[in-house]
């Protein structure tokens, strides 16, 4: 049975990024995926500025290349559509020297990524190969594949929502993450030239609050459009999704000067597991990453950003473990403590204000109060960065409101 340093399980933007760093560190490392080509997740295909800040973190040349790729749409401005019906055009401005706002097909994104992984890296490849389950002994964890069998020192699991990896970690004493679902489709308008825009569109309607409706302009005269809600909230109240895109979408369409939709795709879901501070998500020879640790935003279910910088986080704690020879539970806790020193200041603001979007009255509100200089000032990507690990946000955003219209 061949042995490795590192097993990374998955190869999405967490597993890819993460598998970067081991190899780049000089540990020997494997990277196992279970379909034969990366990038097969369902997505809205949205990028923030995060995911070039955590990318050019790994490697700036990377960066580089996503943001000069044919495939990246960039975003200038963001339309935004109340229950009632207003729409506000808000300006994205350009998070220097990246993007504010990006639209790729994660099967471009992904496949760029791991292109990047084959020339630059020394990672041991295992496509078209499921892990079923980990045996998690005193030297090593074994891994039963669909291939057979290998063993490593250490597991990073980048397995995503229904991970593999994450039901060998002791059960949680906190509550569990609560879920998102979401569906997308890909859409062809009819007119391409008036559909390569940069305006992305977020509707808020009363039937998916707190969730939204989503239309992210692909570079081709496509497409991704999509919704998505709170799961519970979708269990209990019963609601098609389905049904909801097909009666809101053509309402949202003709109100837009991008032409008419022309084919009827495939609709694909997923749930999103959203981030909550407490979760464990490591434990003895094992780290989770990305979807697999529930690290997706609370209010918007975007997830990539979190992706990587766990990739690169669970590499950087894995490097300490060889260092130190120490490869327990309680060592490990210290991932624990630097995602979510980053993350939990952010999870509960926008939980915050995940409550208040659920009433129509108060995006209302927003939507009529909003002169552009104010959006532009809520939506500042360095305020943001700068507010959201701050404790009261809503009162602040509230005295923003008030007091510099
Ligand atoms: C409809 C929808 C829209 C979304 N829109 C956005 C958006 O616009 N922007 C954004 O940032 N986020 C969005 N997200 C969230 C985003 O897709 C995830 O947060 C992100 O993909 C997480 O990356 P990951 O690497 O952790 O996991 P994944 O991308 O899920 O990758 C996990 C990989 O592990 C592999 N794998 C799984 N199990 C095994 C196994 N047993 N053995 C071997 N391999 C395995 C999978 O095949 C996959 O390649 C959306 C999610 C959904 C469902």
């Amino acid at each position: 049975m061949t042995h490795y340093d590192v097993v990374v399980i998955g190869a999405g933007p967490a597993g890819i990024t993460s598998a970067m760093v081991l190899a780049s560190n000089g540990l020997k490392t494997a990277l196992i995926e279970k379909n034969s080509q990366p990038g097969g997740k369902t997505c809205g295909d949205g990028l923030t500025p995060d995911v070039f800040r955590q990318l050019q973190k790994i490697d700036p040349l990377l960066a580089e290349k996503v943001c000069r790729s044919t495939d990246l749409n960039t975003y200038k401005n963001l339309l935004l559509q109340a229950p009632n019906g207003k729409q506000v055009v808000v300006n994205i401005p350009a998070s220097a020297p990246f993007p504010g706002m990006a639209g790729m097909r994660r099967s471009h994104f992904d496949r760029l990524l791991f292109n990047h992984l084959l020339n630059n890296h020394p990672v041991s490849l295992h496509m078209d190969c499921r892990v079923n389950s980990l045996v998690v002994g005193d030297t090593a964890v074994t891994l039963h594949t669909s291939s057979g069998s290998v063993s490593a020192s250490l597991v990073v699991g980048a397995d995503g929502a229904n991970s593999v990896a994450a039901r060998f970690l002791p059960a949680s004493k906190t509550p569990q993450p609560e879920k998102a679902f979401a569906i997308r489709g890909y859409y062809q308008f009819n007119d391409p030239v008036r559909a390569a825009t940069d305006t992305p569109v977020v509707v808020f309607d009363k039937s998916l609050l707190p969730g939204y409706l989503w239309i992210f302009p692909l570079n081709d005269g496509w497409a991704n459009i999509g919704l998505g809600i709170d799961s519970h909230h979708m269990a209990k109240n019963n609601v098609n999704l389905k049904a909801i895109l097909n009666k809101v979408l053509p309402r949202v369409v003709e109100s837009l000067p991008y032409g008419q939709l022309s084919n009827q795709p495939t609709i694909r879901g997923h749930f999103i597991p959203l981030g909550r501070a407490g979760n464990p998500i490591s434990g003895k020879r094992i780290l989770l990453a990305g979807d697999a640790a529930s690290l997706a935003h609370p209010l918007t279910g975007e997830g990539i950003g979190n992706a990587i910088r766990s990739g690169r986080l669970a590499a950087a704690q894995a490097i300490s473990c060889f260092r130190q020879n120490k490869f327990d539970a309680a060592f490990n806790r210290q991932y624990d403590h630097e995602i979510y020193r980053i993350t939990a200041g952010e999870f509960r603001n926008f939980r915050v204000l995940q409550s208040v979007f659920r009433f129509s009255a108060a995006l209302n509100f927003l939507a009529a109060a909003a002169s552009p200089a104010l959006i532009n000032r809520l939506t500042d990507p360095e305020r943001i960065a700068s507010l959201q690990n701050k404790r009261f946000l809503l009162p602040k955003l509230l005295w923003e409101m008030a007091f510099h219209r």
